[in-house]
């Protein structure tokens, strides 16, 4: 029996479909920052977004620096409605950089709205980012993401780096819960 997707009704999202899907974001990205005289600088938030963001950095063909940080605003499957964002001190000047913010859901729009107001005080020489996937129709906050792997219903998914109370990350497709599973821990 297999013991990684108990509790999961239906898979939204296979590996290959995600696979191809980030491919083709990689290609796009490439092509987007091949001429800028700018050094390359993907952000992304962990934990949500490490899975998808390992796999787009391996389809961008330029050199780039990779950083991780630290937001939080979940509990269960609710945002708690307030941002917490580590910036750390190597990240105090952007000067030089196109920063490109690579992370795995946009839903409220509070993290991605509030990550990019800080970048922004830093200076960067240009600012996009990128989700996998995109819930827009829970926007609490005006945000719209520059890239999308995939548009969303208003759903709480699961797998590929995003959680439910720590489990599921290590699904390597994107996947719906059943209702009778959360919350029953
Ligand atoms: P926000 O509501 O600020 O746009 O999203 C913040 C974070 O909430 C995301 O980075 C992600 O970690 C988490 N989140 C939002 N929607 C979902 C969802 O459907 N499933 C899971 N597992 N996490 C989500």
């Amino acid at each position: 029996m297999n013991k990684a997707d108990v509790g999961i009704k239906n898979v939204l999202f296979s590996r290959e479909q995600l696979t191809q899907r980030i491919s083709e974001m990689g290609r796009e990205i490439t092509e987007l920052y091949a001429s800028s005289p700018n050094k390359l600088l993907i952000i992304t938030l962990l934990k949500g977004g490490v899975v998808f963001t390992s796999d787009l950095i391996r389809h961008i063909d330029l050199e780039c620096r990779v950083e991780f940080i630290k937001a939080s605003s979940y509990a269960g499957t609710e945002s708690t409605g307030t941002v917490n964002i580590y910036l750390p001190r190597e990240l105090d000047s952007l000067e030089g950089y196109d920063v490109l913010i690579s992370e795995d859901i946009a839903d409220t729009g509070l993290t991605l709205s509030e990550l990019e107001k800080k970048l922004l005080e830093r200076k960067p020489e240009s600012l996009r980012t990128a989700v996998l996937l995109n819930k827009p129709s829970r926007r609490r906050s005006p945000f719209n993401p520059d890239m999308v792997g995939f548009e969303i219903p208003d759903l709480f998914v699961v797998g590929f780096g995003l959680d439910y109370c720590e489990k599921y990350r290590n699904l390597p497709y994107i996947a719906e819960m059943s209702e009778e599973y959360i919350n029953k821990e």
